[in-house]
């Protein structure tokens, strides 16, 4: 099955000198410092998306080895000359309890490049498309694989929210720069808690709970744009930011509701397991 996930770029820079090492494990002839550009990219994590998928820790850890190497193109274009950046590095990070993928690329500097570099650095280009080819999702609430047993994305069961869980990775493919991420994938770190238990749980430690707060109000943000409600990103930040945790929660789900029905998941995931797809349908957004 394949998938494709929005990402976040992190930082950016000149590479350290383990780093260049790294990099010039890939380079066809060395490089120095001076010659390269890296940024760091929020691949994938193990919280509930949008599309109410979530990775395996154990699926993100095998994963980082396969984004090795993988290069980056501009708009999904296929042509070698597109390839502007590659992987040099990923790992698994974990973070008040989330579990994520970090990955570092290189780019050459140079005339080719340049635009790009100055777009990443004004934070116009901040979002990468990823994708990967999973060989199972399970459900949330069972274990069984996902459509074989009678849980459904969504559906709040004894509490417990099912969502789909994207297991045993295949293989990563290219990754694409995106201006604007898009909609159906958007968003990099997301809250998915119809429940509010997991605000209950954190308002005990107040650190966390303003990590979910941010998160709310990143949440509303994100999805006030994707769901076109005419108001700019300035306005919907400072509308997010005066709403105390009950109202960013009932902010919150009443636009993923919106969001989801005019987004609906992606078909391929209710297909049965091990259906075969053209490479290439894994960068159609
Ligand atoms: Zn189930």
């Amino acid at each position: 099955m394949e998938i494709r996930k929005a990402a976040g770029v992190l930082e950016t820079g000149s590479p350290s000198p383990e780093q260049l090492e790294k990099i010039n494990a890939f380079a066809k002839t060395p490089l120095t410092a001076e010659e390269v550009y890296v940024f760091a990219v929020r691949l994938c994590d193990d919280q509930p998306d949008r599309d109410l998928e979530r990775f395996s820790p154990e699926a993100l850890r095998a994963l980082a080895p396969m984004f090795l190497g993988k290069t980056g193109i501009l708009d999904h274009a296929w042509q070698s000359d597109k390839q502007l950046g590659r992987i040099f590095d990923a790992e698994m990070q974990c973070d008040d309890g989330v579990n994520w993928l970090k990955a570092w690329v290189y780019m050459l500097r140079g005339e080719k490049t340049a635009e790009l570099i100055r777009e990443i650095e004004g934070g116009i280009k901040k979002e990468v498309s990823v994708g990967c080819s999973m060989g199972r999702t399970v459900c949330s609430v069972c274990g069984a694989d996902y459509g074989a047993c009678e849980h459904r994305k969504g559906v709040t069961y004894d509490g417990k929210l099912c969502v789909a869980v994207l297991c045993e990775p295949v293989d990563a493919y290219e990754f694409s720069f995106v201006a604007v991420p898009a909609q159906r994938d958007a968003g990099v770190v997301k809250a998915a808690d119809p429940d509010g238990a997991y605000l209950a749980a954190l308002s005990q430690d107040a650190a966390l709970g303003r990590s979910y707060r941010k998160q709310l109000q990143k949440e509303i943000v994100r999805l006030g744009l994707v769901l076109e409600l005419g108001l700019d990103q300035p306005l919907l930040e400072s509308l997010a930011k005066k709403l105390d945790g009950d109202q960013l929660q009932a902010v919150q789900a009443a636009l993923s509701e919106k969001a989801a029905k005019r987004f609906p998941p992606l078909t391929q995931l209710s297909a049965p397991a091990g259906r075969t797809q053209q490479a290439d349908s894994a960068f159609l957004i």
